[in-house]
């Protein structure tokens, strides 16, 4: 195996070049090494694996906000106001508690220039999403299944947690490597073809003719149970209540034609849950520690 030493893409100048021109090298070898060697970097919270990324976060978070306004532009905003305020108090107060685990916990680079937003859109989906910058949208259809803010924290918590984890980036990254070196390069020297545009929003299924997901690689979605169940715990709401809501998206799931994104890439059911029975304990040491730093109080569970 080779060891490279790390880099990463930021915006310093000097070391942006010299990331572009390493990365370069790198792309330039990789169809002869295999991309296996570029990977060992950038490493996720939490779970500490390796992952590779070749997009530059500068042009990733720039490519995510237009996307997410057009998105909002060609769908409608939900209107009721207990709904809206419920998911972007949920939002809200996981992304906070997020912000300030990766702080004390050195990482707060992972979301350099993220501006949370949560917005609710009507639509019967059973779905919801976080684009890189934490542009997330939760759609009306999913509410009757997450039932209260405890479900909803649950779809949040992995929803922040494939941003957090730079899961977009990654993916991306390897379409672009596997798929459209020469696009690669565009990007990597600071533009982006509509080639690379069609890429992200395939990643989140945005336009109207794109259809088909890119799909998470099981180990991203195994990763974004582990991360988001403890993104809920330490923002106050219990993880153990993950276990119901996904049961119930199970159910949901078997009465439509296709299954909802949320689950659409998962192995199995069966092992989803026993994914998250194994990941529990972690979790609820952290919601432990939650409840005592607050009076052993718990939040109050409001229903949809
Ligand atoms: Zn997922």
């Amino acid at each position: 195996m080779f060891s490279l030493p790390c880099w990463s893409f930021k915006d310093s100048p000097s070391n942006g070049h010299i990331a572009r021109i390493i990365a370069l090298f790198l792309l330039f070898l990789a169809p002869f090494a295999g991309i296996s060697f570029l990977s060992g970097c950038a490493q996720v919270p939490v779970t500490g694996r390796s992952q590779l990324n070749l997009v530059p976060d500068s042009q990733l978070l720039a490519m995510s906000e237009q996307e997410y306004r057009k998105f909002l532009r060609k769908h409608r905003l939900c209107q009721d106001r207990a709904k809206v305020a419920m998911v972007k108090r949920v939002g809200r107060r996981i992304s906070q508690a997020v912000e300030r685990f990766l702080y004390e916990n050195g990482q707060i680079d992972r979301i350099r220039g993220y501006k949370w937003e949560f917005n609710l859109v009507c639509g019967k989906e059973i779905n919801a999403f976080c684009m890189p910058g934490g542009k997330v949208v939760v759609y009306s259809g999913l509410l009757p299944v997450a039932r209260d803010e405890n479900g909803l924290a649950v779809v949040l918590g992995h929803e922040i947690a494939h941003a957090v984890a730079n899961h977009a980036a990654e993916r991306l990254s390897q379409a672009l490597l596997l798929q459209l070196g020469g696009d690669a390069l565009s990007m990597l020297t600071g533009s982006y073809s509509p080639a690379t545009r069609h890429l992200l929003m395939q990643l989140y299924g945005l336009g109207a003719n794109v259809g088909v997901l890119l799909p998470y690689s099981r180990t991203q979605e195994y990763e974004a149970d582990h991360l988001g169940l403890i993104f809920m715990a330490i923002a106050g709401y219990d993880p153990r209540g993950a276990l119901d809501f996904w049961k119930r998206m199970m159910a949901a799931a078997r009465n439509k034609p296709r299954p909802p994104e949320l689950l659409s890439t998962h192995p199995s059911d069966r092992a989803r849950l026993e994914r998250i029975v194994q990941y529990l304990p972690e979790a609820l040491s952290y919601y432990r520690r939650y409840l005592q730093e607050h009076g052993m109080k718990k939040r109050p569970v409001r229903r949809f």
